[in-house]
């Protein structure tokens, strides 16, 4: 057994999740959890913080030109969020999937935004939009030292568990 063979391709992939101020506040902190680990990612960076302004429009800055960039800020401001790293094959992109389209009125259910939201000024959650953006967003709100790098249990052989 082989376990570098085993391994997913691009297993190491990472990106940034959050759940805004209002998932916090709404108590959906759990269940949005719970949809990552039930995929299968992997977990490796997780804490609770009220972002700055700072930070935020730095998180958001490809959006500071736009009229709703006040509001949005003051939403994200608003109170705590949760903002996690999960790891895994293609979780980009799969977790983009998973969290639904930006505009909740066209998110289908089954995606977060879709079973948690209506409108997109109140959209639940956050997901890094590509690999450059999530390396660059996980930089911004995370020290490397609090990422874990851990081996899950099932990405183990059964004689390694042995
Ligand atoms: P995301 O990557 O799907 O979160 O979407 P964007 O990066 O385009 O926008 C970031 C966040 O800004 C969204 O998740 C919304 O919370 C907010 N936002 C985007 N468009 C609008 C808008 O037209 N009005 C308001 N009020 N907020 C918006
Ligand atoms: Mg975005």
């Amino acid at each position: 057994w082989d376990r570098s063979k085993a391994t997913l391709p691009d297993a190491r992939e990472r990106t940034l999740i959050a759940v805004k101020p209002d998932g916090v506040q709404r108590r959906l902190v759990g269940r949005i959890i719970q949809r990552f680990e039930q995929r299968g990612f992997k977990l490796v960076g997780l804490k609770m913080m009220t972002a700055s302004e700072d930070l935020l429009s730095e998180h958001y800055r490809e959006l500071r030109t736009k009229p709703f960039f006040h509001s949005l800020q003051s939403y994200m401001t608003s109170g705590p969020v949760v903002v996690m790293v999960w790891e895994g094959h293609n979780v980009v992109q799969t977790s983009r999937t998973m969290v639904g389209p930006t505009n909740p009125t066209v998110a289908q259910a089954g995606t977060v935004r879709g079973d948690f939201s209506i409108h997109v000024s109140r959209n639940v959650v956050h997901a890094s939009d590509s690999l450059e953006g999530a390396q660059r967003e996980i930089q911004l709100w995370f020290e490397a030292k609090d990422l874990l790098d851990w081996d899950c249990c099932d990405q183990m052989s059964t004689s390694e568990d042995a």
